[in-house]
């Protein structure tokens, strides 16, 4: 795919709210093994802790839908990918472009985001926050 070349790494604190958060919600999903994947939104509370608000799960494969309103202070949606598929898909590129956030995408050893412009590597490797703390 044309979109490997335009990964380029960002560093994100392991024990941030939001890997915190990612690494919960990747375990929902079986840490990537399910074909089901999970989905939330990432809101900036007002004492500025990240939470996430977790999608009903649907259980329709490969993909993860939401209808109704967004919560307040949603800045990113982030949701797992079966491992193997760590890129944003067309879908997830268009749903980061219509809403004007970032579409973060977990699997196992990866987690990356499209803003709908292009697509960013976050983390490449393991991320488990637990052992992250041992290095
Ligand atoms: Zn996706």
């Amino acid at each position: 795919m044309m979109h490997a070349a335009l990964l380029f790494a960002v560093t994100i604190g392991c024990h941030s709210d939001f890997v915190q958060s990612s690494w919960a919600l990747l375990q929902t999903a079986g840490y990537g093994q399910s074909v089901y994947e999970s989905a939330a939104f990432a809101v900036r509370d007002a004492d500025d802790r990240v939470r996430f608000v977790q999608w009903p799960s649907d259980h329709r494969q490969l993909a993860a839908f939401y209808k109704g309103r967004i919560p307040a202070h949603t800045f990113a949606i982030v949701h797992t990918h079966p491992n193997g598929h760590p890129l944003p898909s067309a879908d997830d590129e268009a749903t980061a472009q219509r809403l004007g956030m970032p579409v973060y995408v977990l699997t196992i050893n990866s987690i990356t985001r499209s803003n709908g412009k292009r697509i960013e590597q976050i983390v490449k490797g393991e991320w488990n926050p637990e052992r992250c703390a041992q290095r």
